[in-house]
């Protein structure tokens, strides 16, 4: 085996025996572990005889040494395999640097790179190549591992492996179109059946007799011998060079070897950068130079080596993104400034000691937060989170009540008339008595009644408008707006948030999610934001409990919510509707409506509620299930944001596999809005898949937001995650925000650091310049206020 591979089940054995408390026996498994490294290996590393010896013999008294101290041998022993990678497996920039040709400008177009010229070129840039630098910049998405060669009796399948074997014959056919090339190689001891479909120019590449190089993962068939299916072929002569390629993904006209030439004969590029990360990031990331991981990532001595590169690589991307981010933001706030606002907290503080509850600690902070934000002469961009039912909504008013007191209008905007009606009837009866004047602006209503509500906010006679989407139409215009507010903000795009801003000059931006934001995608999507979080639920809640049930088990779920109408309580009932066109589902929620009013529960009030019907229509079902005319409600997922009905303590939800994990934690956060005990019980039907209910599983044993939300994201990806929206989510080369998320948040730490130090990147020139020409076009989607 090789060194690399060598160190890696070492690393392994110790931890195993350490776990196992067999330390005693180490000594010799490690022996017998490094008789079985490739004496090959000794010839590529002179001096690794004497390391391993030295190494090997830090074990051998082990049983001899006491408790402790054995201890400390194996902690040390894992930093010796740390040394050794690195003494063995990545190479000094030195040596790398010396691999290369003269130096290539990374502006060179790529017709003029080495052995490209203007057909090549014109097939490169169909790859998005454009220039010398774009070349390097082209990652490979695989590594073929030449340092082994396998014999073919010794092949694993399903793993990639190299052969080496002699062409015994070959044949093509067509099938039905299709050309067939099928070839049988052996090496003397194995054979192996190798083929390609229509892959014709490989045809020309064979020659019976000949030796050749072959690449690719083996599967067993039924019948015969071991089989490839399209192979990486090559003939060889002579000795195969140990080494590691890159594969990069191609188009038609280029071929790997090709393509690996030209990598190679203009690596000279990577002479011509810059190295762009601060010393003191580098040192204390522990990485490796630019120049030596754009290197190593195209031709790696070692899997490690790559490794590091990668590293680099991806960190590099985060810390250039992180750092452009909050770089515009102090830019932005520097030049365009904000308004000061005046706020006495006198209005507020009215409106506090009138509430039926005493504010929870974290709303208090958090608003003081706001506050400052308001009376600072920066504009607000503010995040604030908090899992559902944490009280931001009561936070949003009275920030409201601020900026009304500081003499300014406030909009706020959330995803359904549902919920702006529901916003609407609760500002209104909190606020009007304090003189402040609420009006409520949607698609449906009147024409007449819209232009009265505009006319109303352009004259300023209007100090709080709650709407939808129709805020931000054009024609909808304030006197003088200075705050806005965005509920359940995954629901918009940026441009959205964006439209609304620029109904006023200098508005400060409250954006609100239920949704907690896993912090990765906080500092990415929301990058240039400041976040504030609500932790602590008000007093007295419990939390919900979250039950699986089978769908034979609803006769007994009826019998409970028998009890539960009996208290008072009510109930939700949730089917899926994606989309709501979707007709089966809707007469789903429609039949089953009626099935539970006449059936099950008559007498008690059952109503459906649907994104079908009329705002008029919704507003009505809320307001007879608020005021317990009805104490069921059936609904599709026209509920999952923000409704509030304190007394219902019943989620029942149908196909709950159907749903996204965010939005399960949404529905079930219709619940447990009160002291009242409250559960949240999914329906399952036979036949969900065992990856589904072990998602559900994982969901009903956790009842924290955050939690859920990194199981979304784990789940779904950030794209998903974030909604199909436009999403305004960067997109990274090598890094991914779920995988990498450690380094996201080192780069995000590291790029703060240095601009407290260098607010305008004076000492760091290349790294301004490198941030501009990156991110000059995106930047601005990026930014909220
Ligand atoms: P969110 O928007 O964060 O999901 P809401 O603002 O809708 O939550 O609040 C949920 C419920 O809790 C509402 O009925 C609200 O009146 C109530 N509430 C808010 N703050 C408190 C508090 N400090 N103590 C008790 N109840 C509160
Ligand atoms: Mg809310």
């Amino acid at each position: 085996m090789l060194l690399e591979n060598f160190l890696k089940c070492a690393e392994e054995v110790i931890s195993l025996f350490e776990r196992e408390g067999k330390e005693a026996s180490l000594h010799s498994e490690l022996v017998r572990l490094s008789s079985l490294i490739d004496p090959e290996e000794f010839d590529f590393f002179p001096s690794l005889k004497e390391y391993l010896e030295k190494f090997l013999s830090y074990f051998s008294p082990l049983d001899s040494l006491p408790r402790d101290r054995r201890m400390t041998r194996i902690e040390n022993g894992h930093k010796m395999i740390d040394k050794l990678r690195e003494i063995f497996l990545v190479r000094s920039e030195e040596e790398v640097m010396s691999l290369l040709g003269k130096p290539v400008a990374a502006a060179t177009s790529i017709k003029y790179a080495t052995s490209v010229g203007e057909s090549r070129s014109k097939i490169l840039k169909r790859m998005g190549i454009e220039t010398a630098g774009d070349l390097v910049n082209y990652f490979p998405r695989d590594y073929e591992d030449r340092r082994t060669i396998v014999p073919i009796s010794s092949i694993v399948v399903e793993e990639k492996v190299s052969i080496k074997g002699k062409l015994l014959n070959y044949s093509a056919k067509k099938v039905s179109g299709y050309t067939i090339i099928s070839a049988v190689v052996s090496d003397g001891f194995g054979q192996i059946l190798l083929k390609w479909f229509n892959q014709d120019y490989i045809l020309q590449r064979l020659v019976k007799d000949r030796v050749y190089l072959i690449h690719g993962t083996a599967k067993k068939t039924p019948f015969g011998p071991l089989e490839m299916n399209s192979p990486e072929i090559e003939k060889i002569e002579g000795e195969v060079p140990r080494e590691i390629l890159p594969v990069y993904s191609l188009t038609s006209g280029i071929s790997m070897k090709m393509m690996r030439k030209i990598m190679k004969r203009n690596l000279g590029v990577v002479k011509s950068l810059d190295e762009l990360l601060p010393d003191f990031v580098r040192h204390e990331r522990d990485l490796m130079s630019r120049r030596h991981a754009m290197i190593s990532i195209h031709f790696p001595l070692s899997l490690f080596e790559m490794t590091r590169a990668r590293k680099y690589l991806v960190y590099e991307e985060f810390f250039l993104f992180e750092l452009a981010i909050l770089y515009n933001r102090s830019r932005l706030r520097k030049s365009r400034g904000g308004i000061a606002k005046t706020i006495t907290g006198e209005l507020s503080k009215r409106l506090i000691a009138r509430l039926p509850f005493e504010l929870t600690g974290d709303q208090i902070k958090v608003f003081e937060e706001i506050r400052e934000d308001m009376r600072s002469s920066n504009p607000m961009n503010r995040l604030l989170q908090g899992d559902v039912g944490s009280g931001k909504t009561m936070v949003a008013e009275l920030a409201m009540v601020d900026n009304f007191e500081a003499g300014y209008q406030s909009a706020l905007m959330v995803p359904t008339s549902v919920l702006a009606m529901q916003h609407f009837e609760k500002l209104s009866s909190d606020l009007e008595p304090l003189g402040i004047k609420v009006e409520l602006l949607t698609g449906s209503l009147k024409k007449s009644e819209q232009d009265r509500i505009r006319l109303g906010l352009v004259m300023g006679e209007i100090d709080i408008v709650i709407g939808t989407h129709s805020l931000i139409q054009e024609g909808v215009d304030f006197e003088n707006l200075g705050l806005i507010v965005v509920d359940e903000q995954h629901r918009f795009g940026v441009r959205q948030r964006e439209a609304l801003t620029t109904k006023g000059h200098l508005v400060d931006s409250l954006i609100m999610t239920a949704t907690p934001i896993p912090r990765t995608l906080a500092m990415t999507a929301y990058g240039d934001l400041d976040v504030s979080t609500i932790i602590t639920m008000p007093k007295g809640r419990n939390p919900v409990r979250t039950l699986l049930i089978s769908r034979s088990r609803t006769r007994e779920l009826y019998s409970f919510i028998m009890e539960e109408l009996k208290m008072g309580h009510q109930i939700f009932f949730i089917y899926p509707l994606v989309e709501e066109s979707e007709q089966i589902d809707l007469k789903n929620a429609t039949d089953e409506a009626e099935r539970l009013r006449s059936e099950i529960f008559p007498g008690v009030g059952v109503e459906l509620l649907h994104g079908r019907m009329s705002d008029l229509e919704k507003q009505e079902v809320m307001g007879r299930f608020r005021s317990k005319e009805s104490m069921i409600l059936v609904s599709t997922t026209v509920v999952e944001v923000g409704i509030d009905v304190p007394s219902a303590t019943v989620m029942v939800i149908e196909h709950p596999e159907r749903f996204g994990l965010a939005q399960l934690h949404q529905l079930r956060g219709r619940v447990g809005r009160s002291s009242l005990k409250s559960y949240c019980i999914m329906v399952l039907n036979s036949g969900v898949s065992k990856e589904a209910l072990d998602r559900l599983r994982d969901f009903s044993s956790t009842s924290d937001g955050f939690t859920v939300a990194e199981l979304d994201l784990k789940l779904r990806g950030p794209g998903e995650f974030m909604g199909l929206r436009q999403h305004g989510l960067p997109q990274f080369s090598l890094g991914d925000i779920v995988r990498d998320s450690d380094l996201l948040t080192a780069a995000r730490e590291d790029a703060a650091k240095l601009l407290r130090s260098d607010p305008d990147l004076q000492s760091s020139g290349a790294l301004r310049l490198e941030i501009e020409k990156r991110f000059s076009d995106s930047i601005n989607l990026i930014e909220v206020g």
